[in-house]
């Protein structure tokens, strides 16, 4: 392969074990036949734009100095400013954040948000350090990739073990660095900092909002519709009650402490309440408990997975008895599982639109930044709600066309409309 082949893999990865890098490749080499003369671009969706690798040297509480690796990725930014999340885990590494930055580039594109795609992250275990330390280390994390963000050109996030308090330290140190008041540098902000009412509950909503459509389209009627969630969080707690709300049962609920199962319906709002108190769905209201095994295998109308990635594998996957699965979470369903859930006719709304609800009002908040112009939570919902419909029903007839899977029809989606934009922009000099 000549060295300049859009192919080759980028000399900073192990071509042994290019890691979730591998599997984003994968997925782009599948949809490039359905891409007709924009697959001539294909290339820029194969190489990060800029990646970016940065030391942290920080003092920590007993006075010595540590040094952190932290990231920024930025995959694409044809359709405009990066945009993802910062993450914090001691596994994080080059090949996860260029992965995540990419998936990221797809799920903007998905929803038809004017964003590209980006992540971040640091290598490191939250526990182990004191919220000053953490403080510390977020602040000259910022300091250090303050070249390549700002409201304009790059937007980081929430992510796994980030918070509204990381995005309040986060966009203090951007805007003491340069100068500025710039609220739109980051989003997931505390509101007293120019957060978005609603972004706490987007995702849940969208997973509702395109968990709906697609009953629809499969003839499921909401009213005592069997629901079970995976994940009783943000994501899955919000879902489950949305939907409980519109008439449809929520029978079965799985955390961390266990599953509950009431074939009436459980009453998610005391249910909330509860795993408020307690820390988890274990022993409410004396619910009858189910094993995991049982708990993918209950009859339901629709699953949603909302708690880990790799939940949904070739062990349970044949055992599953529902009509549709929404993944609310990031990477739940394995791809040997998606083979075996398609083959016995379940029909999988992916990740990558389900769970878009959450970047959707990200890019809400960064409008009301821009125009310092604040909307009431029933604004933000209600262009939620439009923005994640219209993009089930661009996917859904993209599937139909050309008869392919909800997963790859959002990438075929995806993937046009940042080709289409890159063949028009073409390239410089
Ligand atoms: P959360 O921390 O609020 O909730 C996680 C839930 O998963 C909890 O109910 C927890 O008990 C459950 N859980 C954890 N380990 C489990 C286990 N081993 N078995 C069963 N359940 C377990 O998290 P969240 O924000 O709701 O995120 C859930 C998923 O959605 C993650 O994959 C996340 O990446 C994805 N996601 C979240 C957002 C968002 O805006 N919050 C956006 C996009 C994707």
């Amino acid at each position: 392969m000549p060295e300049h082949s859009a192919n080759q893999l980028p000399s900073y990865l192990n071509p042994d074990n290019p890691g979730p890098w591998g599997n984003y490749l994968e997925q782009v080499d599948r949809v490039a036949p359905y891409l007709g003369n924009l697959s001539q671009w294909i290339g820029t969706l194969k190489r990060p734009k800029r990646v970016l690798i940065v030391d942290i040297p920080v003092e920590l509480d007993d006075g010595t100095v540590a040094h952190f690796e932290g990231y920024r990725v930025q995959h694409s930014m044809v359709l405009g400013p990066g945009k993802g999340g910062v993450r914090y885990h001691p596994d994080v590494n080059l090949s996860e954040v260029m992965a995540l930055s990419a998936w990221m580039s797809v799920k903007t594109a998905a929803v038809n948000v004017p964003f590209g795609g980006a992540k971040g992250g640091i290598r490191l275990d939250p526990r182990n350090y004191s919220p000053r330390e953490l403080e510390r280390i977020t602040r000259r994390y910022i300091n250090e990739i303050s070249t390549i963000i700002g409201p304009n050109t790059d937007i980081p996030a929430p992510d796994v073990n980030t918070s509204g308090q990381t995005m309040a330290w986060m966009m203090d140190a951007y805007a003491i660095k340069n100068g500025v008041t710039a609220p739109g540098v980051v989003t997931g902000k505390p509101i007293s900092l120019g957060g978005s009412l609603g972004r706490v509950e987007a995702t849940g909503r969208g997973v509702f909002v395109v968990g709906s459509a697609a009953m629809k389209d499969a003839g499921i009627d909401m009213q005592d519709a069997r629901i079970a969630v995976q994940g009783f969080g943000n994501v899955g707690g919000t879902a489950a009650r949305l939907f409980a709300e519109s008439g449809a049962r929520v029978v079965a609920v799985y955390d961390h402490t266990g599953v509950i199962h009431d074939k009436q319906g459980l009453d998610t709002v005391a249910l909330a309440e509860h795993v408020r108190n307690t820390g988890g769905v274990k022993g409410f209201n004396n619910a009858d408990t189910l094993s995991p095994q049982e708990f993918w295998a209950l009859k339901t109308d629709v699953l949603i997975p909302a708690a880990l990635e790799n939940q949904i594998t070739e062990d349970n996957a044949g055992s599953i008895r529902t009509r549709i699965v929404v993944e609310g979470a990031n990477g739940p369903t394995t791809p040997a599982a998606d083979d075996i859930l398609t083959d016995n006719g379940i029909n999988i709304v992916p990740d990558v639109l389900a769970n878009a609800g959450g970047v959707s009002v990200s890019y809400f908040e960064w409008v009301q930044n821009t125009t310092s112009f604040f909307w009431s939570e029933e604004e933000v919902n209600s262009r939620l709600e439009v923005m994640m419909k219209n993009a089930y029903a661009d996917i859904s007839a993209t599937a139909r066309q050309h008869q392919v899977s909800l997963r790859t029809a959002t990438f075929i989606a995806a993937c046009s409309r940042i080709l289409e934009a890159q063949d028009a922009r073409g390239l410089f000099p």
